[in-house]
């Protein structure tokens, strides 16, 4: 023992049960020459019942092989070893004391260690990883959550125009190269502003939502896509959707809302809340930007509320 790292009021063995953390020493043969009283505690085998016995027979289940083969090869090899968390994730049977019953998992780091008769043992240091596991997991989900963020619209849960608009220039590079169709609604909630006036911002955001999850239900190819484009306002892209297949699908989702029956008193043509759709669509082989067809299908939507809301209207491009 050097006496200049312990000084000598204290004993190591006491310096060893203040650890957080678990240290075991075994020999060449794999016998218990250190317990300490973390690794007795999360163990639940005492200091005496562990000291001089070999390590794989002291649990009442089996050490897993590679933990077994790594203490041999630290002390053959007189080279630490780092065993991998991701690998090994519990090689000891030890638990946490939260009355949980759960296995602690481990970070174990295996040392060899020479004894004044030369010989070479192997100093096992195990700390709990769960905290670090749970930390990481939580960062990962947290991660996850933002790029959700970035992509969704957080009041009705559908893409978001940022994504929309990356998403529409691929589908139209990809309509323009491949000279194929592709379709686009613009659909707007009627007299909205009377809504928000007469039955609240809330209601507004719920009547929102409803549009929002009709126009989901409604849609049936995974290929299509709904995003919110502004206030009450959402866009539809329909790759390979023809412009009759296109205008079916506009009508289904404005009688589909139409037959919720929101109340809408402050509306003037209805009595209950009602879209309009523009829709237009983009033919093999046109030479249309993106810019002039997103225009186009505006335009269509402008004719519909032109023509008396609560419709669909097609302007060909
Ligand atoms: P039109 O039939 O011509 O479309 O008339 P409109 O009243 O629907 O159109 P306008 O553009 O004048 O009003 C849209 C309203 O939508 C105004 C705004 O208060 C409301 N709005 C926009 N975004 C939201 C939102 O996120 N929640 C709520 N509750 N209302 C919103
Ligand atoms: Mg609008
Ligand atoms: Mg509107």
């Amino acid at each position: 023992m050097t006496s200049e790292l312990v000084p000598p009021q204290f004993d190591w063995a006491q310096l060893f049960d203040a650890l957080n953390i678990g240290v075991i020493l075994v020999d060449g043969s794999g016998n218990v020459l250190l317990w300490n009283e973390w690794i007795a505690r999360h163990s639940g085998v005492s200091r005496a019942t562990a000291i001089n016995h070999p390590l794989t027979e002291i649990f009442t289940e089996p050490l897993p092989a590679p933990f077994i083969a790594a203490i041999k090869r630290t002390i053959t090899t007189k080279l630490p070893v780092v065993l991998s968390n991701a690998l090994h994730k519990f090689p000891l049977p030890l638990y946490n004391l939260n009355g949980t019953g759960e296995r602690i998992s481990q970070s174990v780091i295996l040392n060899p260690i020479k004894d004044s008769a030369g010989e070479f043992n192997c100093l096992i240091q195990v700390t709990d990883s769960t905290t670090a596991i749970k930390r990481e997991k939580m960062l990962r989900d947290h991660s996850e959550t933002h790029k959700k963020d970035a992509t969704t619209d957080p009041l009705t849960g559908v893409y978001n125009r940022r994504f929309f608009d990356s998403h529409y220039k691929l589908e139209m590079n990809q309509a323009q190269r491949q000279k194929s169709t592709l379709s686009l609604l613009m659909l707007d909630i009627d007299f909205f502003k009377n809504y928000n006036d007469h039955y609240g911002h809330p209601a507004g955001d719920a009547a929102i939502i409803a549009v929002a999850n009709c126009m989901r239900n409604t849609i049936k190819r995974s290929s299509d896509l709904v995003a919110r484009y502004g206030g009450e306002e959402f866009i539809v892209l329909l790759p390979n959707s023809t412009p009759t297949a296109a205008q079916m699908l506009a009508e289904n989702i404005r009688s589909a809302i139409a037959d919720l029956k929101m109340p809408h008193l402050n509306s003037l043509i209805a009595n209950h809340l009602t879209v309009s759709i523009g829709v237009s669509s983009f033919l093999p082989g046109m030479v249309v930007d993106a810019t002039t067809f997103l225009k186009n299908t505006d335009l269509a939507l402008y004719a519909a509320k032109q023509k008396g809301r609560n419709q669909v209207q097609y302007l060909p491009l």
